[in-house]
């Protein structure tokens, strides 16, 4: 038989996110943990079904059931529990105008290029969004292209999703280079968390998408620890820097994840080790079946006031809160 032509190998990344952990019992024993109501806490999948990459789990601490990684992506029996105030639309997000496309701020505008994530975290704002009613098609794609040429006020395109690198180079490509033909395209912004949970998402092909692009390329990562930041993922953002890609962060306060003041500093001197800056610090959305990871707006203005007196302010991220409604992130006063 004739070999055929290794045209269309997989990319490591799509390997990897194959072998996703999706039960939490194969989770724990990769972890060494044994616990009680194992039972209990995966329940919690049938409410927003539990997605841990490898490489992410490898970064956690075995035997340790309090690890913050863990603590993010591990499904739990509180996830049950209702709270006032705490709906499954936080963000007012569920109808947009043209589905996919979100045009709330001036400027910029975010399309849905992607459904699903690498990782499903268990605090997510979009755990109860409607992803079938979502996803994403060319003629889609070519709608929103069609509404960016018709709005001249815009100058930003993010990508975002789901996770917008879900989607394959190609597709990528294919989008970009349609949105450099709008003249008033200046940026393009890709907010993710992929390369964090599999850093070898960082391929060469992507690198040369973003270094070949007329648009200024700026990648906003998703990194709530410094712990999830791996040799690896050190990597593959020095091949984005040399791609003249600009790097931030974006985090959100978790409860008993990285809610203190230390866990902060460290993480944003962690960021700029890696060649990222710090952007937005959010307050958590508060959606349904996630009021446990919430932290109070008096204990976040605590922690980020004595931030001010460890860190430069460029090692600042801004303190925001996403209000539906508003017309842009609402920065908290102290
Ligand atoms: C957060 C967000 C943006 C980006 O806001 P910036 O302040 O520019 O980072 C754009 N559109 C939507 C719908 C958003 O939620
Ligand atoms: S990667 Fe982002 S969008 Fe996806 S589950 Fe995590 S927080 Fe939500």
């Amino acid at each position: 038989m004739i070999q055929q032509a290794n045209l269309s190998v997989e990319p490591q990344w799509q390997k990897e996110l194959k072998q996703s952990f999706s039960r939490l019992d194969d989770l724990l024993s990769f972890l060494q943990i044994s616990t009680e109501n194992i039972d209990q806490h995966s329940e919690a999948r049938r409410l927003f079904s539990m997605r841990v990459p490898k490489p992410f789990a490898k970064l956690m601490m075995p035997g340790d059931i309090d690890d913050p990684l863990l603590k993010q992506v591990m499904p739990s029996v509180q996830e049950f529990e209702t709270k006032a105030g705490f709906i499954t639309d936080p963000l007012d997000e569920h109808n947009s105008a043209q589905p996919g496309l979100l045009h709330k701020y001036k400027s910029r505008v975010l399309i849905m290029f992607k459904t699903g994530c690498a990782v499903n975290c268990r605090y997510c704002f979009r755990r109860h969004f409607p992803y079938a009613d979502n996803s994403v098609n060319k003629s889609q794609l070519k709608q929103h292209l069609q509404y960016l040429e018709d709005h001249s006020e815009i100058n930003e395109v993010i990508l975002s999703g789901g996770d917008p690198l879900m989607a394959k180079d190609d597709a990528t490509s294919w989008f970009v280079s349609q949105l450099e033909l709008i003249p008033n395209i200046k940026r393009l912004r890709i907010h993710t968390r992929l390369p964090v949970v599999i850093p070898s998402r960082i391929t060469q092909a992507l690198c040369d998408i973003l270094k070949n692009s007329r648009l200024k390329t700026i990648m906003v990562l998703h990194i709530n620890h410094e712990n999830e930041i791996s040799p690896e993922l050190a990597n593959g953002l020095l091949k984005l820097k040399q791609a003249n890609c600009t790097l931030l962060n974006q985090a959100v306060l978790l409860k008993n994840i990285n809610d203190n003041v230390a866990t902060q500093v460290n993480l944003s001197e962690r960021l700029f080790e890696v060649g990222i800056l710090p952007y937005y610090l959010h307050l958590f959305d508060k959606v349904d079946g996630a009021s446990h990871f919430n932290v109070d707006e008096a204990d976040a203005k605590r922690v980020y006031g004595q931030m001010l007196v460890e860190l430069p302010g460029f090692l600042m991220p801004k303190l925001v809160r996403e209000i539906g409604g508003e017309a842009s992130k609402t920065p908290i006063s102290l």
